[in-house]
């Protein structure tokens, strides 16, 4: 049985601090948005995923999250081989900008599948019910990692204004946070709503914390920054401490979320006004803690996931190319030599970069 161990000890370290494993049906991703259907009546089932295909680890949760969810029934049952479990509810959290999360107590052993359906407890027909993410999760505490030192320049001058979490309401962390210093840097999507007003990212920030911590069982929101569709920038957890964001990649890493789902079949776009807020971030980054922009990276160069969405991936290109472009200082600067224009150098969001 020795041979079990290290087996064993690899599956339990592996939901530590990232995402769960996201639930795929056959033909499909995760997320899905359906339409209620207008001769719909109390009791039908309005969606059947039919069941996924065998998750690879064991399990003792599936989460979920998406936006409206009143009158809609949420049943799941998990099944290994032929032998199918009885269908259960869920827990079910609702937020103030229609979006809610849940949690069904289901566990299962590597191999099995899980199977939901959406069933009519009175929602109106054509109502559209997004669902963005189905995940098993096996909860676990993060792991307290040991740094050798760590710096904290948050309050350095020139940083963009950021939303506290004392703005945003921000429950306390559940311990300790582990400290590091910031040497890198990961982009991700919340796979979640893309909020243009205050109160509704604000609800979004609490939501996502919530689904982190109750839902995942995590010390606190698991990135370090998160920018609504306004490009309003809201602080995670501080950027001196260790986030949970990419599984065996946390230390050091600053987890940067875009609000949204940047991924089909919900397929959100970024805004300009996100990308911009999210380089003046990574600029100053840069200039606070020397990380070099062009070594950004994307969720998925760092694991098996779908983050950040496509939509954002493709601009990652955009985002290291202008965050490196240098800044002019503040001050008078040089006359211009008369028929040699100055080379006014502005990134244009709206468009691919194609160089400059
Ligand atoms: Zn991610």
């Amino acid at each position: 049985m020795a041979s079990l161990l290290p087996i064993l000890l690899a599956a339990s370290s592996a939901f530590a601090a990232d995402q769960g494993m996201q639930v795929y049906f056959k033909g499909t991703t995760t997320a899905r948005r359906i339409v209620v259907p207008a001769l719909s009546r109390p009791g039908d089932v309005i969606h059947d995923t039919g069941p996924s295909m065998p998750l690879p680890a064991a399990f003792d949760s599936i989460l979920f999250h998406g936006r409206t969810q009143a009158g809609v029934g949420f049943e799941a049952r998990a099944g290994l081989g032929a032998a199918w479990g009885p269908w259960v509810g869920p827990e079910i959290e609702t937020f103030s900008n229609g979006r809610f999360w849940g949690k069904f107590r289901l566990a299962g052993t590597a191999g099995t599948s899980v199977h939901l359906r959406l069933v009519n407890r009175g929602v109106p027909p054509s109502r559209v019910i997004d669902i963005f993410e189905i995940e098993a999760f096996l909860r676990a505490r993060e792991p307290v990692v040991v740094t050798p030192s760590r710096v904290d320049l948050s309050t350095r001058p020139g940083k963009p204004d950021v939303e506290t979490r004392q703005e945003w309401n921000a429950a306390p962390p559940k311990y300790d946070y582990t400290l590091t210093t910031p040497s890198r840097i990961t982009i991700h999507n919340t796979a979640g709503a893309q909020p243009e007003t205050l109160e509704d990212a604000r609800s979004e920030m609490r939501l996502i914390q919530r689904y982190h911590q109750a839902g995942r069982g995590w010390n606190d929101i698991g990135y370090h920054f998160l920018i609504d569709g306004a490009g309003r920038l809201f602080q995670g957890r501080p950027e001196n401490v260790v986030g949970a964001h990419v599984l065996s990649h946390n230390t050091g890493n600053i987890g940067i979320s875009f609000m949204g789902n940047y991924h089909p079949p919900i397929n959100d776009q970024p805004s300009p006004a996100q990308l911009k807020a999210a380089v003046e971030l990574i600029r100053w980054l840069d200039e606070a803690y020397g990380i070099a922009p062009e070594t950004l990276v994307g969720h998925r160069d760092l694991g098996k996931t779908d983050c950040p969405g496509d939509n954002i991936y493709s601009r990652l290109p955009d985002l290291r190319k202008a965050a490196a472009e240098p800044v002019p200082p503040p001050g008078p600067t040089a006359p211009e030599l008369p028929g040699a224009p100055a080379r006014v150098r502005r990134f244009d969001f709206a468009r691919p970069f194609t160089g400059w």
